[in-house]
């Protein structure tokens, strides 16, 4: 078997198009970006990455180079199963979430690339090759757009080929945030599907309320409500029956999705393959959610959970977001009637313009 030869970590802060607000983040005006090149003995390459607000990416790749690199090299690169648990153990102790799985992305990602490039097959039939076609949603990140600006990105994204179209909610009153929506169900033709997510704007007592206003609207979910650290608070929001429950993106481990779901307070779990440490989690998590009678969505990175959703016989929703990342693809995911078909590609198939990505190296 060949053996890891070369491991090349870089670090891009890449500008948004247009400043975009959350709830909990704030307004966003770049991503930083940690990209993993590993090449083994027979000059096959792996390409990974994970994305984080801007400012956070040096930890996350100083983790990559330090820690990480010294478990990977001259490894066989084709067990990332045991790599993964290697790079784990060695830094469990400042870990377990948080950079840590961020950083255990990019290099799990550029292993499973590796492994595809090296059969000639697509990740999604190589992790279990469930469905290629997968229903994807606009992800719109517009909380702080005017009412005009809202409804016409809705529209836009009709337009593009979307379906399904997700909002933000979190203004400063309930009573705006329910004008805002009824604006969108009005604006959007009938059978487009809408659903919203608070990026956990508010506390239990208010996101009762809310659920309880939004009913009417026939929402597909309503996400993060409340922190994500309120598993008690999602069980009793869940109960309500009132508007599915997601969240997930801010789930970085295999025991926080196992005690979110054993407790019973998600109806959508949304895992994000780029904060809980790559694609051999992920796929863990969508066979948990399976086990428990429960859909897998995505979050971000649509480019890469393509692959993971495809593979997945539970699959539901791919979010529609990458960053500002797309720009700088060689051929980049198309959505057409409401979905998203994975390629044929070896590996994940993401080419990426390192030039261009140069110029983006912070100082
Ligand atoms: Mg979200």
């Amino acid at each position: 078997m060949p053996t890891v030869d070369r491991i090349e970590i870089d670090l891009f802060r890449v500008p948004l198009p247009v400043p975009m607000e959350a709830s909990a983040a704030g307004v966003m005006r770049a991503f930083d970006m940690v990209a993993a090149r590993i090449t083994d003995s027979d000059g096959v390459t792996g390409v990974g990455y994970t994305v984080c607000h801007e400012g956070q990416g040096p930890a996350i790749a100083a983790i990559c180079n330090g820690p990480f690199r010294a478990v990977l090299q001259g490894q066989d690169p084709d067990r990332i199963e045991g790599l993964w648990r290697q790079m784990y153990k060695a830094v469990h102790y400042a870990g377990r979430g948080g950079p840590v799985t961020f950083a255990l992305a990019a290099v799990d990602v550029a292993l499973w690339d590796l492994k595809g490039n090296r059969l000639g097959t697509p990740l999604w039939r190589l992790l279990g090759g469930a469905n290629p076609k997968v229903r994807a949603y606009a992800g719109n990140i517009d909380l702080n757009f005017p009412v005009d600006k809202l409804l016409a990105g809705g529209l836009a994204s009709v337009e593009a080929g979307f379906r399904s179209v997700k909002m933000r909610l979190g203004r400063p009153t309930l009573r705006e945030d329910i004008q805002r929506v009824a604006a969108m169900r009005e604006h959007l033709p009938d059978e487009i599907e809408l659903m919203a997510d608070a990026n956990e704007a508010w506390r239990v007592h208010e996101a009762v309320r809310a659920l309880h206003e939004l009913r009417p609207f026939g929402m597909i979910w309503l996400e993060e409500p409340i922190s994500p650290d309120d598993t008690a608070g999602y069980v009793h929001l869940r109960q309500l029956g009132l508007v599915p429950i997601a969240l997930g993106e801010n789930h970085h481990t295999l025991p926080e999705f196992a005690a979110l779901f054993s407790a019973g307070g998600v109806d959508m779990p949304q895992p994000d393959l780029t904060t809980c440490g790559g694609i051999t989690p992920f796929i863990k998590v969508a066979r948990m959610a399976e086990a428990f009678n429960l859909p897998v969505l995505s979050h971000g990175a649509h480019d890469l959970h393509i692959h993971c959703m495809a593979a997945a016989p539970n699959a539901a929703y791919l979010e529609w977001h990458a960053f500002g990342l797309d720009q700088f693809m060689s051929d980049p995911l198309k959505v057409s009637n409401g979905y998203a078909t994975a390629p044929e590609r070896p590996g994940h198939g993401v080419a990426f313009d390192w030039d261009r990505l140069k110029a983006l190296r912070p100082d």
